[in-house]
């Protein structure tokens, strides 16, 4: 049983995160419960994790079998269920190679790291720099802090990574004036998970890819967030139709179990010969069980149509919850269950107030609340996310009715 919620005063845990207090003990599907035995409908999906739910009974049997084989083995000898889900992952894709990380950040330095040493292997190592873009979120590592270059996650921390130049989200003028002579690449989101789901447009992708081939650079995008199922693709750059030569990826792929991966083309692959990377946790075969269970399902036919049908009645209950609520809600934003609503008032009280009508969500940048439900919910799941929705948006609205003074 999972004990209660630690007060944070007698946490011996750094203080970096605010968080709620309720202790979640068991999930199952879309739901969680927590030690008081309160249960809620999860639509935050440890930020966008769990994509198939709580307790799969498909991701269940893939891990516990694996434990009662063999947990790890290091990347010192061969992996057939790490070789399996790379070559499943890039049959799916426009990608040719993968590398496994355990976690978002590490397959953006991979990333980064593949970027830059495609160049250097080339002749030309003084192409090491990478423009990305305002509002992103790359991760908290040195390199991934300075790749995201927002100033509360890099103040305090040493000098800043150097190599990274970041433009304005979708300004072509500013973004063609920093490309130079020492560009490796260009980095961004599809769409932007943290920085408040804002989507690039399909336009804007096209000339970053016409941009990359002019120029001979690389295009990575971070998927981490969007990927797996999240948007109603498989990955978000199919609704573009432009892909990558780069692309990191991590969240739902292990479906509560820590991993990632960076995948790319065999030409942009092409510097990272033996002995350039290393992990000694990435590839373990705990996570490339879970990985290929996760595909298993996701990849099944008739899966992604479901988080497309569901999106579209979800979508529609909301932009009717908008109508009721103006001066709450002002912008329903994002793709498939990558939802984001824009609000009128504080994201932060919105949330409080859906955890107290029974809803689970995560705030975002730019005064968003984000819904990342498991892709698994079902008609009645949704239904009920905008009963408690509607809950929440009342007890938000009462507020701003109250008197000053009050
Ligand atoms: N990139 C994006 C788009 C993300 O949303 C995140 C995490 O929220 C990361 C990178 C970092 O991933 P991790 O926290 O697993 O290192």
């Amino acid at each position: 049983m999972t004990p209660a919620p630690v007060n944070p005063s007698q946490s011996v845990l750094l203080p970096t995160y605010a968080r709620a207090p309720i202790a979640l003990e068991r999930g199952e599907g879309a739901w969680v419960v927590a030690s008081d035995g309160q249960r809620y409908l999860d639509f935050g999906a440890g930020i966008a994790v769990n994509a198939l739910g709580h307790a799969h009974p498909h991701l269940i049997q893939a891990l516990t079998e694996q434990a009662s084989r063999i947990w790890h083995t290091s990347n010192l000898y061969s992996m057939p269920e790490g070789e399996r889900l790379a070559r499943r992952l890039c049959e799916a894709t426009f990608a040719e190679r993968a590398f496994f990380t355990n976690s978002g950040a590490e397959a953006n330095e991979c990333a980064i790291k593949m970027a830059r040493k495609y160049h250097a292997a080339k002749g030309h190592p003084e192409r090491y720099r990478i423009i990305t873009f305002e509002g992103a979120f790359h991760g908290r590592t040195l390199a991934t802090i300075a790749a995201g270059g927002q100033q509360k996650y890099i103040d305090g921390f040493g000098p800043k990574v150097d190599g990274f130049d970041q433009v304005p989200f979708d300004d072509v003028a500013a973004l063609k004036a920093a490309i130079g002579p020492e560009t490796a690449a260009l980095m961004i989101e599809p769409i932007q998970g943290e920085g408040g789901l804002r989507s690039a447009p399909v336009r804007f992708l096209k000339l970053l890819r016409e941009l990359c081939d002019t120029h001979g650079l690389m295009l990575i995008f971070d998927e981490i967030q969007t990927g797996v199922g999240r948007t109603g693709k498989f990955f978000s750059y199919e609704l573009s139709g432009v892909a990558p030569d780069i692309m990191a990826i991590a969240k739902g792929i292990g479906g509560g179990f820590p991993m990632g991966a960076c995948l790319a083309t065999e030409e942009a692959a092409s510097g990272m010969t033996l002995g350039t990377h290393g992990t000694t946790f990435g590839g373990n075969p705990l996570a490339m069980a879970v990985g290929n269970a996760v595909l298993d399902v996701v990849l099944a036919p008739g899966f992604l149509d479901h988080v497309q049908q569901i999106s579209l009645r979800l979508r529609q209950s909301l932009a009717q919850l908008r109508d009721h609520h103006p001066d709450v809600i002002s912008e329903i934003r994002g793709e498939g269950l990558m939802i984001g609503l824009k609000l009128n008032t504080p994201n932060t009280d919105f949330v409080v107030e859906a955890r107290a009508a029974g809803l689970l969500v995560v705030a975002a940048g730019d005064n968003v609340v984000r819904l990342l439900p498991p892709l698994i919910i079902t008609e009645a799941d949704a239904a009920e996310a905008i009963v408690r929705l509607e809950r929440a948006a009342q007890a938000v609205e009462a507020t701003l009715k109250r008197p000053a003074a009050e």
